[in-house]
């Protein structure tokens, strides 16, 4: 049978590459797979493609609508997925790895699209902080605000994840309003493919919003400008010689690097053998070293332990892999397949060979069998350094593959230095139920590490792992890491934006924003909104409230009905007495009830349910005999589905001198 060709998907269209083709042979077997390239391909049409059909056409829709399509894209994977674990065994991936990289990976879009829905607006502008005052009466104004850049994301991921790499820069990025260009790792790339062509085929995505190349990325660096962003993903090398390229140096293009990382996990000073803590440890370097046969950016490469619990370490963590099922991943028994090549077992055989002739030695494993013969297998192989200071390989130098080493340190200073001694990574991990090492080793050690994750008895459990990267966390790391980072809910949506500082009037900036700004003109409208279905509000639809007076009995009676007596509303001397108050005053709480006393529309209608306050503040206190009025504004409306949709109000509670007694946001639910 013909070994199929992989397409790339270029300007609409699934092109084979016509030359540079290469042959992607079988992890189990070596038999091949599929053949890949992309000569042939113009990839300057490609970006062109890009900036002027995708950006227009993805920037036309709001956020909300973009993260619509991501779940809508999540959806059309998971319908699919067993079609991705079928081919996804040829790479030597269990069921378990595959769960990680294709549910993993539609459980990534998952969550950026409802990040998406309940964190950012339905609009084009994302606001950025809050409004700077910079003019006396407020007629001039300043704003930082975020929009969506206008060229492409190229995203060159590694081979380790297909599916996961791949999402998890296309969430971010699509949500964003940003066009882009995959280009998976050659060894993995049929299951990218397919993944790939699974979003195609769903009719959903805009033309223009996603393109593929299977293969190398011939000249495309030389059209790069900065309105591009390159999302790299891989070896520390392959980076350095993409981000120094004269382009990318001259356009000033945004990069962003997740390379290479000698991750460290620690046992805590008070872990000894027999704690629940150090069993925990010896669990997670055997599950970080064996989950897709170690190949993790995040993987455990080095493990340290106080000095005098090495032996009881080795001898446990001997035990542990001695238990490991290493086989074919199609098999429900296996707990560790098979490395992604034979090129990459290779590569994994010489760093061990690096680390021993550094003086790290061999306590478990044997490089050169081959547990399984036929494919590209390795046992888990676990090294030790009883000098960690004199030996530096370990630090080093990253084997790509199950292998770790194990070393001793004296204190805790020792640890955090041993620690940092790999120059930046993405994560680190310790097992201690001390709160006091927590707390001096985050302190220690927290400029060195992208993310950080402390466990113990109380939250084993629950815990997500060392190794697992979170859409709603920062998935990066400083230096040997790259220095960049991703994900993180909406921060990883603003790296494919710019942002702004807007200097104008409030008026300009609500119109600009889609959003009421405080200050700008309001829209008083007659019928009460709270009868208005969402659809009938209009940003800056204002409804002023009757006034009403707050007398010294209202407040004796807040104040015995609730239990909150307070010196400043019970006691008239000591609230004299007080720098702030001239005497007694109403409770804040009993200005908001009085507040929604007065703008709230009784009756079932349009709005459904409070479900919150934000940005309360307290500006005049309001004394006995003042009166308060509001008015209540449509600050932003966020449609979440058919039946449910958010208003944001801006409320504002004047006194008699319409001085402001109180600002806040309400956040209601709606009828769309
Ligand atoms: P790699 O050789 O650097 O390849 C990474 C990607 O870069 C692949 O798509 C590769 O394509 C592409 N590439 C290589 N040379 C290129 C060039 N001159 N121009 C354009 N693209 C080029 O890394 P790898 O060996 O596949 O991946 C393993 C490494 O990635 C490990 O070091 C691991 O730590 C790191 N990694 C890091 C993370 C993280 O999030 N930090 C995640 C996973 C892996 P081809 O395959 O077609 O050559």
């Amino acid at each position: 049978m013909k070994t199929p060709q992989l397409l790339n998907y270029a300007q609409d269209h699934w092109l084979p590459g016509d030359s540079e083709l290469s042959e992607i042979a079988s992890a189990i077997d070596g038999a091949p797979v599929a053949v890949t390239g992309s000569g042939g391909i113009d990839f300057a049409a490609m970006l062109r493609h890009g900036r002027e059909v995708g950006g227009p056409a993805l920037r036309k829709m709001t956020f909300h609508e973009r993260a619509r399509l991501l779940k809508a894209l999540g959806l059309a994977i998971m319908a699919r997925k067993e079609e991705l674990y079928e081919l996804n065994y040829q790479t030597g991936a269990t069921r378990k790895d595959g769960w990680i990289d294709i549910e993993g990976g539609a459980g990534t879009l998952f969550s950026f699209s409802s990040k998406g829905r309940r964190e950012l607006p339905d609009a084009h502008v994302l606001l950025d902080g809050a409004l700077e005052p910079l003019s006396k009466s407020g007629t001039f104004v300043g704003q930082h605000i975020y929009t969506s850049l206008q060229g492409v994301a190229l995203h060159i991921n590694a081979f380790n994840f297909p599916v996961w790499g791949m999402l998890e820069k296309l969430a971010p990025a699509l949500l964003a309003g940003m066009p882009a260009i995959v280009k998976p790792a050659s060894a993995t790339a049929y299951v990218a493919e397919a993944a790939f062509r699974v979003m195609i085929e769903s009719g959903l995505v805009p033309p223009g919003a996603i393109q593929l190349i299977v293969g190398g990325i011939g000249d495309l660096f030389e059209y790069l400008t900065s309105q591009d962003v390159v999302g790299f993903t891989g070896s520390a090398n392959t980076a350095l010689k993409l981000r120094s390229h004269p382009n990318v140096l001259r356009e000033s293009v945004k990069f962003v690097a997740e390379q290479d990382s000698l991750n460290a996990s620690v046992l805590g000073p008070d872990a000894a053998p027999e704690t629940p803590e150090f069993d925990l440890f010896v669990r997670e370097i055997a599950i970080e070293m064996t989950v897709k046969a170690g190949q993790k950016c995040t993987a455990i490469r080095r493990a340290l332990a106080p000095a005098e619990h090495m032996d009881a370490l080795e001898g446990a963590l001997r035990e542990r892999l001695a238990k490991t099922k290493i086989g074919d991943p199609r098999d429900a028994d296996t707990r560790m397949g098979a490395l992604v090549s034979t090129a990459q077992r290779d590569d994994v055989r010489e760093k061990i060979a690096v680390l021993e002739a550094a003086g790290a030695r061999i306590v478990a494993g044997d490089p050169a069998a081959e547990p399984v013969k036929g494919g590209a297998f390795l046992s888990p192989v676990l090294l030790r350094a009883d000098d960690p200071w004199a030996c530096a390989a370990p630090h080093d130098v990253e084997p790509f593959g199950p292998v770790s080493t194990i070393m001793p340190y004296k204190d805790i200073e020792d640890a955090i230095a041993l620690a940092n001694r790999g120059r930046g990574s993405l994560v680190l991990s310790m097992f201690t139920h001390s709160t006091d090492a927590a707390r001096d080793f985050v302190l220690g050690a927290g400029s060195f590490h992208g993310r950080m994750l402390i466990v113990d008895r109380d939250n084993h459990k629950e815990s997500t792992g060392h190794g697992s990267p979170l859409p709603v966390l920062v998935h990066g790391g400083p230096g040997r890491a790259g220095g960049g980072e991703e994900m993180g809910g909406v921060r990883g949506v603003k790296h494919y934006m710019q942002r702004t500082a807007i200097q104008s009037s409030p008026t300009m900036i609500a119109a600009i924003s889609s959003q009421y700004i405080p200050g700008a003109p309001k829209h008083v409208i007659d019928v009460h909104p709270f009868r208005r279905t969402m659809s009938e509000l209009h940003i800056g639809d204002t409804w002023k409230t009757e006034s009403r007076s707050v007398s010294i009995e209202d407040i004796e009676h807040f104040a015995h009905f609730t239990g909150d007596r307070f010196y400043a509303h019970m006691d008239e001397e000591a609230a004299k007495a007080s720098p702030i108050f001239e005497g007694r005053v109403a409770h804040g709480y009993l200005v908001l009830s009085f507040a929604a006393g007065l703008f709230v529309d009784p009756d079932p209608g349009p709005v459904l349910a409070n479900t919150g306050l934000e940005n309360l503040r307290f500006l005049t206190p309001l004394y006995p005999g003042d009166s308060m009025r509001v008015e209540l504004s449509v600050r932003a409306k966020s449609i979440k589905s058919q039946d449910t949709g958010q208003v944001r109000w801006a409320v504002e509670v004047f006194n008699q001198n319409d001085e402001m007694v109180a600002t806040y946001d309400l956040l209601t639910e709606n009828v769309p």
